[in-house]
């Protein structure tokens, strides 16, 4: 199934009275790594799943623009040692670098140099270093502590709004020092494509929005 209608349908047909030894709920990357992890272990597993598509926050638009485009996640971050490159290779999918030469910065109506860009470029540098830093130690502390200066703290407001859609203050310095500070790379047709097809095969349940059962 590639189609989020046809994964929608899927789910549609799901027998009632069937016993699922694990019932998993969301089909974003987690819920579906755990359903294809226990599958495969002999588990019968069921997902429920809110919205018609698999992928949560990783979902790829291939209308719009004519052209596959990543609503959400977008970067196999730190690609080497991330699972999600092991995934693409075995869907076949090319992954490339990114290339920080090409990001580019709009502000009111208009693209920044590039000395600005080149800013918030060292900014990064510096705070995944520092992040680093501070990961070794082990002293876990919001995102939002690290940044010294007015291009460290915008780029930390502008990676937590639009990389991690949380605030900087409930991200976890570990956390991005995991992510790493290079070699991301980006899977050619879309992040979100590569979720649509992890998921084909998987027992799953669209539109089914699993509500707190009373006590
Ligand atoms: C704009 C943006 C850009 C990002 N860029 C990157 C990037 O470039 N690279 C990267 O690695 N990460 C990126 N991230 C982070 C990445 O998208 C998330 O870490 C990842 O998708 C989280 O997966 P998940 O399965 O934990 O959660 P989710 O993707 O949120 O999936 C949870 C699923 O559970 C479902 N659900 C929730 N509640 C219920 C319920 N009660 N009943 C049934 N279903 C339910 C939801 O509908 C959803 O499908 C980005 C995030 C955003 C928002």
């Amino acid at each position: 199934m590639s189609s989020p209608r046809a994964w929608a349908q899927a789910g549609q047909s799901l027998a009632p009275s069937t016993v699922y030894d694990v019932a998993i709920i969301g089909a974003g990357a987690a819920g579906i790594a755990a359903a294809r992890a226990l599958a495969g272990a002999g588990a019968r597993v069921i997902v429920l799943e809110a919205r018609g598509r698999p992928g949560g926050r990783i979902v790829t638009d291939s209308q719009t623009l004519g052209l596959p485009f990543d609503v959400g996640a977008s970067y196999i971050h730190n690609a080497p040692i991330n699972p999600i490159t092991a995934l693409a290779a075995q869907q076949g999918v090319t992954v490339i670098p990114s290339d920080r030469e090409s990001l580019a910065l709009r502000a009111n109506s208009r693209n920044e140099p590039r000395s600005v860009v080149n800013r918030y470029v060292a900014a990064d540098q510096r705070l995944i270093r520092r992040s680093e830093r501070i990961a070794r130690s082990g002293n876990d502390q919001p995102f939002s502590a690290v940044p010294r200066d007015i291009y460290e703290r915008r780029f930390v407001d502008l990676h937590c709004a639009t990389d991690i859609a949380a605030d900087a203050d409930r991200v976890s310095v570990l956390d991005i020092a995991s992510a790493g500070a290079t070699d991301d790379r980006f899977p050619i047709g879309g992040f979100g494509t590569m979720m649509m097809r992890a998921a084909t095969g998987l027992p799953v349940n669209g539109g089914a929005k699993v509500g707190h059962a009373a006590a």
